[in-house]
């Protein structure tokens, strides 16, 4: 018997007894079984150590997705700066009140991506839990400068663990209303005191006997030219809150504008020293004119009164009418004290002066632009000013107007 390969060669073969060989490949078997339950029960074990922290990390993701669609839905911005002051939240009302995209502000250091908020961090107090500093005072108003926009945000914080929260709303509708009331309060109580002086002095002056009969009249009229103040004054705030609440009503009309011309021109050439003279410009034909006549004449007498008054060294004004398409221009241009540029359109707001102390002594409530544009804009038309500082400026509005007759 040989073995295969092993033709002819001797050959020293050992054999084991069968029961052995068996008995080997048994407990082989086993050690492979043992071997695998061993594996499947680390891995159960595994399985059991692990489950509550896949679970926690699942619902801490749900809770994450949950907060986060919350914030994207919340009326106030939030923001969250990390321990080492970078942004990292900035929520969809956050872009929306501040114009700031979160791609450019998330993940930047605060103080570059956020504008104000060295303000934010020095004025804003920043509360242990929520609620905790209760009251106003732990919300602060602070002003935030984005792209030349200024911004008032009502700002409250929060520490949490390693994070500080931010929620703010905006609160620059509340302060401009808020300055607008200091403001008018202001204004008002120095345009009233002033006339009430006079009033108060002219009275005792004339209570003393044997006044010098001119001394009386002068008097007299001074009580007269004050009261006129003071009621010119009363009609200014009625008259803008009526048109604030939109009762004021407009007769719709229409009115020979040469006339009404010559009217302002009369009653504001008897209010001018021997430094001013007034001129008129009207074209040889004039259409009649949609509108309010009284209104009109109202707008005018102001533009007048103000060419007056912004010429404290007098000069030469111009009320001038041209008939513009189908509209008719009305127009006072002064020689005096102009109007900075960029200031245009700020001069018809509500209680807006370009010299709100009174440094130059021209008094006046910042009413009158406003109630004038307020009133064109009723009768259709628009009011608009071009000016040079120390040169002069011309106040220009238009009002619908009827056709010319054509010429025979
Ligand atoms: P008031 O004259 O009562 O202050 P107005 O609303 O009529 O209020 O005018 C607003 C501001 O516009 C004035 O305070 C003044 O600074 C400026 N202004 C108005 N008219 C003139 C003008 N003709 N020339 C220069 N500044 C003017």
């Amino acid at each position: 018997w040989s073995l295969p390969g092993q033709q002819g060669r001797a050959a020293l073969v050992a054999l084991k007894p069968r029961s052995q060989i068996d008995a080997a490949a048994g407990a082989a078997r086993w050690k492979v079984v043992g071997l695998g339950l061993g594996l499947i029960a680390s891995l159960l074990v595994l399985a059991y150590a692990l489950a509550p922290a896949m679970a926690r990390s699942r619902l801490s993701r749900q809770q994450r997705d949950q907060a986060e669609r919350v914030l994207a839905h919340l009326g106030d911005g939030v923001f969250v700066v990390d321990r080492d002051g970078v942004v990292r939240l900035w929520n969809q009302a956050a872009e929306a009140i501040t114009g700031l995209r979160a791609p450019e502000v998330r993940g930047r250091q605060a103080e570059e991506a956020i504008p104000g908020w060295t303000t934010i961090q020095t004025f804003v107090p920043v509360a242990d839990r929520p609620g905790e500093a209760e009251g106003p005072s732990s919300a602060e108003t602070v002003p935030v400068d984005v792209d030349g926009r200024e911004l008032w945000l009502s700002i409250v914080a929060v520490a949490l663990e390693d994070d500080t929260v931010y929620a703010f709303r905006d609160a620059t509708h509340d302060r401009r209303l808020e300055k607008l009331r200091s403001d008018f309060v202001a204004t008002i109580s120095h345009e009233i005191r002033t006339p009430l002086a006079s009033l108060v002095g002219a009275a005792m002056t004339l209570r003393k006997h044997d006044l010098p009969a001119q001394t009386e009249d002068d008097l007299l009229e001074m009580i007269a030219e004050q009261s006129n103040r003071l009621s010119n004054l009363v009609e200014e705030i009625l008259l803008t809150g009526q048109l604030d609440s939109g009762s004021l009503h407009v007769v719709a009309d229409t009115f020979d504008p040469q006339g009404l011309v010559h009217d302002v021109v009369a009653v504001a050439r008897s209010r001018i020293g021997p430094e001013t003279t007034i001129e008129v410009a009207l074209p040889p034909a004039v259409p009649k004119v949609h509108g309010d006549a009284e209104r009109t004449r109202q707008v005018l007498l102001n533009l007048v009164d103000n060419a007056i008054k912004y010429s404290p060294s007098g000069g030469e004004i111009e009320v001038q009418l041209t008939a513009v398409d189908d509209r008719l221009r009305f127009s006072v241009h002064d020689h005096g004290l102009g109007i900075p540029p960029g200031e245009e359109e700020r001069i018809f707001d509500k209680f807006y002066r370009l010299d709100p102390d009174h440094r130059r002594g021209i008094g006046g409530t910042g009413l009158g632009l406003y109630i004038c544009r307020e009133l064109v804009r009723s009768m259709h038309g628009h009011i608009w000013v071009e000016s040079e500082p120390d040169k002069g400026t011309t106040f220009a509005f238009e009002l619908p107007a009827e056709p010319l007759p054509a010429p025979v």
